[in-house]
């Protein structure tokens, strides 16, 4: 019954990370996949995670294992909406009005970030049935895949203008206030924009607030890289705030993951928070609450419990939640040290090109990844000649770079360029 299925693509990072682990050669370097890596090259447990899970195991409860509700763990998602949204965070706001805001925002723990991604899709298809989802090109390659499965059309809208290496605001503004439709989705990378490293700026923002707001279009923003990608969470989710705060009657979706700013990629924390009109009835947001428990009990009953736990330990204790600011200081800087490495380097070798790209400009270039700019034959070339493994769009995680092998990747670099 199965010898006619069609054939199905290998996920690229995730293929990338299998070739790298099967080649033999000292020298290799992995900038494929998008984890963070310490200056060793190994994988780095956040110190407030082991804290935390070591307090957590201390105290015996026996009820660590139990399930938890649909929806999964309430207090989890009180505190990891308040680090969207930042409820709570004024301390001179009135209480009611921070309660008000909260009013609008119906959350679900969800399977991490991809959990999240496929929850909303899937709530959006089967209920707003929009006319197509607008995805930015390049984007993080499952968007597509969580779409098709959603049977929702997609298209794309230009995203990067790779002449300039910017985020092409132009062609993104042109595209979707020409051809997007009311009720259409459009996925924006909340910051660190995956592939290109090419966030908007402010000003870009609320131009594209404004356009979403005038032609009805349904934001989806991907929030992977809270608080990792510059170091500040506040920072990082600027874009979302700026959204809920100025334009009230704009009903969005956030797709918010653990795995990267906690280091907890395996333990698949996340939560899909939809954010709801001001004008919205409490009637509104508990058919929409029982709606997403529905496809959440169908699919797999609840997320899992242990990675919630330990991000709910941190965030709700101002000692461990300030560790927690500590450490992601520790792998932000340590990611822009590289950016800054890599750069100089290629300054020095005198690399054709300008590499003004690969450092944080105007503070828009942040993140895990860049686009180093090589076509897909350099790209070959590279993991060919020099066993260093990246994305065929030329795409790198920064955080595969070291001390010890930045100047052998620009080396390789000024290789395959001039050859
Ligand atoms: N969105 C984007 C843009 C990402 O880069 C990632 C991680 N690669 C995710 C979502 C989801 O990751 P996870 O499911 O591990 O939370």
């Amino acid at each position: 019954i199965f010898s006619t299925l069609p054939e199905t693509p290998l996920d690229e990072p995730f293929a990338v990370n299998g070739a790298y682990k099967q080649d033999c050669n000292a020298q290799k370097v992995n900038l494929g996949i998008g984890v963070y890596r310490t200056s060793e090259g190994a994988a780095w447990p956040l110190r407030v995670v082991e804290e935390t899970e070591k307090q957590i195991y201390e105290t015996g409860d026996v009820n660590r294992h139990e399930y938890l509700a649909i929806q999964g763990d309430q207090e989890f998602l009180t505190l990891a909406s308040g680090l969207v949204f930042g409820f709570g965070e004024d301390k001179d706001s009135e209480p009611s009005m921070t309660e008000q805001q909260r009013q609008r925002v119906v959350s679900i723990q969800t399977v991490s970030g991809t959990g999240a991604n496929r929850l909303g899709a899937e709530l959006l298809a089967r209920n707003v049935r929009p006319g197509c989802v607008w995805i930015p090109d390049p984007t993080w390659a499952n968007h597509y895949t969580i779409w098709d499965l959603a049977g929702v059309p997609k298209k794309g809208y230009p995203y990067y203008d790779a002449t300039y290496k910017t985020f092409d605001f132009e062609g993104t503004f042109r595209t979707l206030s020409t051809s997007a439709k009311a009720n259409d989705v459009v996925i924006l990378h909340a910051c660190a924009h995956n592939p290109t490293g090419a966030d908007p700026t402010q000003e870009q923002w609320k131009m594209l607030a404004q356009l979403c707001k005038e032609k009805g279009i349904i934001p989806f923003f991907d929030l992977a890289y809270q608080g990792f990608a510059s170091g500040d969470a506040k920072k990082d989710a600027w874009a979302i705030r700026y959204f809920f705060q100025e334009l009230h009657e704009v009903e969005f979706c956030v797709a918010q993951s653990f795995s990267k700013n906690f280091g907890l990629y395996g333990q698949r924390v996340g939560a899909l928070h939809v954010a709801l009109s001001s004008t919205a009835t409490n009637d509104t947001a508990s058919k929409l609450h029982a709606n997403l428990c529905h496809l959440v009990r169908g699919e797999y009953s609840m997320a899992p419990r242990g990675g919630a736990e330990i991000v709910k330990t941190v965030l709700g204790n101002e000692h461990l939640r300030n560790k927690w600011q500590e450490d992601l200081t520790t792998m932000s800087q340590r990611i822009q040290l590289m950016r800054n490495a890599l750069f100089n380097e290629l300054i020095k070798l005198g690399t054709p090109g300008d590499w003004k790209h690969v450092i944080n400009q105007a503070s828009c270039f942040i993140g895990m990844f860049t686009y180093i700019g090589l076509t897909e034959n350099q790209v070959h070339a590279m993991t060919e000649r020099h066993h260093i493994y990246l994305l065929k769009s030329g795409r790198i995680s920064i955080s595969g770079l070291n001390e010890k092998n930045v100047r052998y990747v620009a080396m390789a670099i000024d290789d395959v360029i001039r050859t």
